[in-house]
């Protein structure tokens, strides 16, 4: 009897924690119904709280692709140190196969055009091809149209960094341009 009483009230426990956990998750989950005492104080911070964040956030540079084998941008100037986000959107409608477009910042003095040679020969690796990565700061996927993607890096010395489509004579047709840090 008395080992009945205790597996009972053990379950009991275990039901009332499974039940308690269940609260503490619910509660968390929708603020209404916290007490007002508790919302108050949490409204005073959130107030301050714009002013922290923002330098902490990269700058974003936009530049699209086309079908004409452009860039948007073609000169950029950023700051030793500052953090860029470059947002690259190819805004074209030929299928991948045929105009693809990246956007492949290189080391300060590599030779935008020998890279765009070599890397005609690395199609299965979307254009970057391993025995080139050493001269790459930083680059987006290949993109087909209406495709967009990120890449954020910091440039931590002065000079000027070529970028380019690596898709085969794009950049040769001009699909380039140069990152001035100073
Ligand atoms: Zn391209």
């Amino acid at each position: 009897m008395k080992t009945r009483y205790l597996i009972a009230s053990v379950l009991a426990a275990l039901v009332a924690s499974g039940c308690q956990k269940e609260t503490t998750s619910t509660s968390t989950g929708s603020t209404g119904s916290a007490p007002p005492s508790s919302t108050a104080p949490a409204v005073t911070p959130a107030a301050q709280a714009p002013a922290a964040p923002t330098p902490a956030a990269p700058r974003v540079i936009e530049i699209t692709g086309n079908d004409q084998m452009k860039f948007s941008v073609t000169n950029i100037e950023v700051k030793v140190g500052e953090q860029i986000k470059v947002v690259f959107t190819n805004i074209g409608q030929l299928p991948k196969e045929a105009m693809g477009h990246n956007w492949v910042l290189l080391k300060p003095g590599s030779d935008v055009n020998a890279f765009s040679a070599a890397a005609m020969t690395a199609r299965e690796k979307d254009y970057i091809p391993d025995s080139l990565k050493d001269q790459i700061i930083a680059h987006t996927a290949l993109l087909g149209p209406r495709k967009s993607d990120e890449v954020t890096f910091t440039i931590t010395a002065a000079g000027e960094y070529p970028f380019l489509c690596t898709f085969p004579a794009h950049a040769m047709a001009g699909m380039k341009g140069v990152l001035v840090a100073k």
